[in-house]
C-alpha cells in the first residue's frame, strides 16, 4: 500500500505504487472500493480520528479521513481513472489538489506502459 503523510506527496512514487493496478479492470476496482471503503459503510475506526491541526489542511484531512481504509490504492486508481483533473472531494486518502497534481504524472507512467507493450517488451 502506497502510504500518505501531511507533507507533499511523492507524486512519482504514488504513481509508480498504483502501476499494479493498471491491469485490472475499472468495474472490478469499483466493486471493491463499493464493497470495501469504509466511508461508503460508514465503517469509520472506533476511535475519532485526531483533527488536530487539520483545521486548514485539505491534505491532512483527507489523510485522516481515509485512515484504515483497506483499499486506499484502489480508490485512488479509480478516482484517477475516471475523474481525473476533474475530481471533487476526498478519495484514496489524497485532497483533490494532489490527485490533480498526481493525475498527468499517473498518465505518463500508463502511456510508458502502453508504449512498451506496443515495442514487444515488457511491462514493469
Ligand atoms: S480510501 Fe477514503 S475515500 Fe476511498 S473508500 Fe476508503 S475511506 Fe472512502
Amino acid at each position: 500500500m502506497v502510504t500518505r503523510d501531511e507533507d507533499t506527496p511523492d507524486y512519482e512514487a504514488l504513481a509508480a505504487g498504483l502501476d499494479q493496478w493498471r491491469q485490472v479492470p475499472t468495474e472490478v476496482l469499483r466493486d471493491v472500493v463499493m464493497r470495501r471503503g469504509l466511508c461508503l459503510w460508514g465503517l469509520w475506526p472506533a476511535e475519532e480520528p485526531d483533527w488536530d491541526g487539520c483545521a486548514s489542511s485539505d491534505r491532512c484531512l483527507a489523510a485522516r479521513l481515509c485512515t484504515g481504509c483497506p483499499v486506499i490504492d484502489q480508490c485512488l486508481e479509480l478516482d484517477l481513472r475516471i475523474a481525473g483533473q476533474c475530481t471533487t472531494g476526498v478519495w484514496g486518502a489524497l485532497a483533490e489538489d494532489d490527485r490533480r497534481a498526481l493525475h498527468p504524472v499517473w498518465q505518463h507512467h500508463r502511456q510508458q506502459h502502453e508504449r512498451t507493450a506496443q515495442e514487444g517488451g515488457p511491462t514493469p
